[in-house]
């Protein structure tokens, strides 16, 4: 009995329209990192649904195209000759973001179409401003290079408040205009500022029904985690839970003994007092993580061996909550799910 996680088609549906509901702009799906832990092979509405579908590294844009034509855009670019080769071999949109990748594209045979990502002011990838003035018009005068999109990548977007979005957003109008198409909003910037939608929008992490803002939009979540209480347990007060023994019941207790733990991907860090979903009532976790196993008290409520614990994937236990209990982000959460776990694909 594996831990499972059951990927919801129609939720992933909903979420695509969440996005269409806020923005008219076309639609890049993020889909990097194995479609952020939902698996390709599980993400066929989004892979339908969207204009684009974007990943970061040549594997996993092979791996997309053997499941659709559309077009795939590959967000590392490439580097040398072969990965050129491959890229173009695969029909993928090429993002070009500094100037090394400049020589190589236009050594080209082949007619491409790129992406030519800019720094606004995160400092990760992208030309400066300086040099995409600079390199542009070489760029633009080769006829076998189409320039689909002029795209920039927001730092602090899940920060509404934050003055830096507003500088970004200004260096990038002022180093683009309507002529070409642009692209600046992830997952956070379309849920928070019309303005940076532009032609493309570039959801992520909403598609997979999390939120980066404490209000969660109605977006659904597409993973529900679950794994089998294998063991119950009756403790007496006094008595300690786990490794390094550091939860003590401070009155007699009923334990379940959950089979996931950090081997799984279920967080190390999570706090005693994470709420776990058992028959439809949360309850808290107790004692360390282990690597196979968990600690559930369920004292305030019915469960038997063989019932499944929810650690996270309805509208009662979001990701967002584990990842506030253990002090970290969704997105590594969803990422973060071993092969252990047994994928399914769910309605
Ligand atoms: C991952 C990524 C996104 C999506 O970000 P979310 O916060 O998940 O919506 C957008 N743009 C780029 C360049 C990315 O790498």
């Amino acid at each position: 009995m594996p831990a499972i996680a059951a990927i919801s088609q129609s939720a992933l549906t909903y979420n695509l329209k969440v996005v269409k509901r806020k923005s008219n702009a076309k639609i890049v799906a993020m889909v990097k990192a194995n479609a952020y832990g939902h698996h390709l092979d599980l993400i066929t509405p989004l892979i339908d649904g969207a204009d684009v579908l974007a990943v970061s590294e040549l594997p996993q844009a092979q791996l997309l195209r053997q499941k659709t034509q559309r077009p795939i855009l590959l967000l590392s670019g490439v580097n040398t000759h072969t990965e050129l080769q491959q890229a173009l071999a695969l029909n993928c949109q090429i993002v070009l973001h500094n100037q090394e990748q400049i020589a190589l594209i236009n050594s080209s045979k082949q007619a491409l179409s790129i992406w030519i990502k800019i720094d606004t002011g995160m400092h990760r990838l992208g030309l400066d401003g300086a040099e995409y003035q600079q390199y542009l018009p070489a760029i633009k005068a080769n006829p076998l290079i189409k320039i689909e999109c002029v795209m920039s990548h927001f730092a602090c977007a899940d920060e509404v408040q934050n003055p830096q979005n507003q500088a970004q957003l200004k260096a990038f109008l002022q180093l683009t205009d309507s002529q070409t198409n642009r692209s600046m909003a992830n997952s956070a910037a379309i849920l928070s500022n019309a303005k940076t939608h532009f032609e493309f929008v570039r959801p992520g992490i909403m598609l997979y029904g999390a939120s980066p803002f404490a209000d969660d939009f109605g977006l659904k979540p597409a993973m529900q985690l679950s794994a089998p209480i294998i063991a119950i347990k009756h403790i007496k007060a006094g008595e300690a839970v786990g490794y390094g023994a550091n939860w003590t019941a401070n009155k007699d207790a009923t334990i379940a003994i959950i089979a996931i733990g950090y081997g799984d991907g279920y967080p190390r860090h999570a706090k005693n007092g994470t709420p776990i979903l058992i028959n439809d009532q949360l309850c808290p976790l107790v004692g360390r993580v282990s690597m196979d196993m968990i600690s559930v008290n369920i004292s305030n409520s019915f469960a038997a061996i063989g019932d499944r614990a929810i650690l996270w994937g309805t509208d009662k236990l979001r990701v967002e909550t584990i990842a506030k209990y253990s002090s970290t982000i969704s997105y590594e959460l969803l990422t973060g799910i071993s092969n252990r776990v047994e994928f399914i694909q769910t309605i």
